[in-house]
């Protein structure tokens, strides 16, 4: 790719809406073909044939050991906790979409909202022990961004305590830490497909579980707890992933490493263009992960920039760049939450600067250089 340093270019307004993300999709005569297939067949749902492949090939290209479909990734949270039996309270990141928080909620689970580190926007194993208390039973961090928890202290702590880990790994298909998956931490991972998230099935997520047994209950649940036909061993869900969605899942596969080449080379030209700007800095990355160029946040300092957030913002908007500030507000002020003696902002002072700094710039595959150099080209502006 390209590799100059920037030119001086006059930025312009896009001649289309250029939003944070689009949504990579197959050739359309490629799902047409297992189309005709399930029309052939009328097996929709339930444990199908794409379903099972999809739960394999899953398996085996992200080297875990069990892949459990959803309908979605919500309800794949809200199945993991109840596979564990969480209950009390759990510890919690504010800075995450709001559904990793409504997971517990729904759950009955009281939600105890810890700080972040700065470098990585994650949790901060530093701060999770002072928030344990008898009731405490697990811990559910998020891989923000698909950059790594510090997952080795998180379970060291987790094992102390004897609680409960669950990753919210929404973010973080196809991840590796050290040589392997970074759904392998922790005793489970949930996914999200949703349209927006590197790989999509239009709408679905998974589980990642370590045994067949974890497995098995997990399929129960999902399915309103039936173990055959006529018993039900739990008060499960119905949180299937239908034919169609595996479908398009098994074809996403074949052009994941494609994706992420093309984000990829849209986070090198951003890191060139921006890195030089006082006052704009990007997450930290680690030589030990491999990353899945899922988001590109880049964090002003008020102070070091002179121009505020939320200006870069409107102006971005105003010349049809529609960047998100992913995650503002945080999820600890929104109502059902704010309440918690944890969602004081003086317990989360990082998080609550975090959550005023960011803006996630457009990435997704297809979108063209000249759109990342302009909005570079734009940011830059606001130092002179
Ligand atoms: C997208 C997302 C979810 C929810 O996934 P859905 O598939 O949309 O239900 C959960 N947590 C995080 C961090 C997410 O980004």
């Amino acid at each position: 790719m390209n590799s100059e340093p920037a030119k001086p270019l006059q930025p312009y307004v896009a001649d289309k809406k250029i939003l944070v993300t689009q949504p990579f999709l197959p050739p359309l005569e490629e799902a047409q073909e297992f189309l005709q297939d399930i029309w052939d067949s009328k097996w929709l749902t339930n444990q199908g044939r794409y379903h099972q492949a999809l739960e394999k090939e899953l398996a085996s290209f992200l080297g875990v050991p069990y892949v459990a479909l959803f309908a979605n990734g919500t309800l794949a949270l809200f199945t993991a906790l109840q596979a564990m039996r969480v209950t009390g309270e759990v510890i919690t990141t504010p800075f995450s979409f709001v559904a990793t928080t409504h997971a517990l909620w729904w759950n009955n689970i009281r939600p105890v909202f810890v700080d972040i580190e700065p470098e990585h926007c994650n949790l901060d194993p530093e701060k999770v022990e002072s928030a344990i208390t008898p009731k405490t039973t697990g811990i559910l961090p998020v891989h923000v961004y698909g950059h790594p928890c510090q997952v080795e202290r998180l379970q060291e702590i987790a094992d102390i305590y004897g609680l409960h880990l669950i990753y919210d790994a929404a973010h973080a298909f196809g991840v590796k830490y050290k040589d392997q998956s970074v759904l392998n931490y922790g005793d489970l991972s949930i996914l999200s497909f949703h349209a927006t998230k590197v790989f999509n099935t239009f709408e679905g997520g998974a589980i990642i579980c370590h045994d067949a047994k974890t497995k098995k209950r997990i399929d129960y649940l999902k399915n309103f707890g039936f173990v055959g036909e006529t018993t039900v061993i739990a008060p499960g869900i119905n949180a299937k992933m239908n034919e169609f969605q595996a479908g398009i899942g098994l074809l996403q596969l074949k052009y994941f490493d494609q994706v992420v080449e093309q984000r990829k080379a849209i986070t090198k030209r951003y890191q060139e263009l921006l890195s030089d700007i006082e006052g704009i800095s990007f997450i930290h990355q680690d030589p030990d992960v491999t990353y899945n160029h899922a988001y590109f946040p880049i964090f002003i300092d008020q102070e070091k920039c002179g121009r505020c957030r939320d200006d870069i913002y409107e102006k971005l908007k105003a010349h049809n760049y529609f960047g998100r500030r992913y995650f503002y507000p945080l999820i600890s002020t929104f109502n059902a939450y704010k309440s918690l003696p944890s969602a004081e902002p003086e317990n989360l002072p990082v998080a609550t600067r975090k959550a005023n700094q960011v803006i996630c710039l457009p990435i997704y595959p297809g979108l063209e250089m000249e759109h990342v150099e302009n909005i570079a080209a734009l940011i830059r502006e606001f130092k002179q």
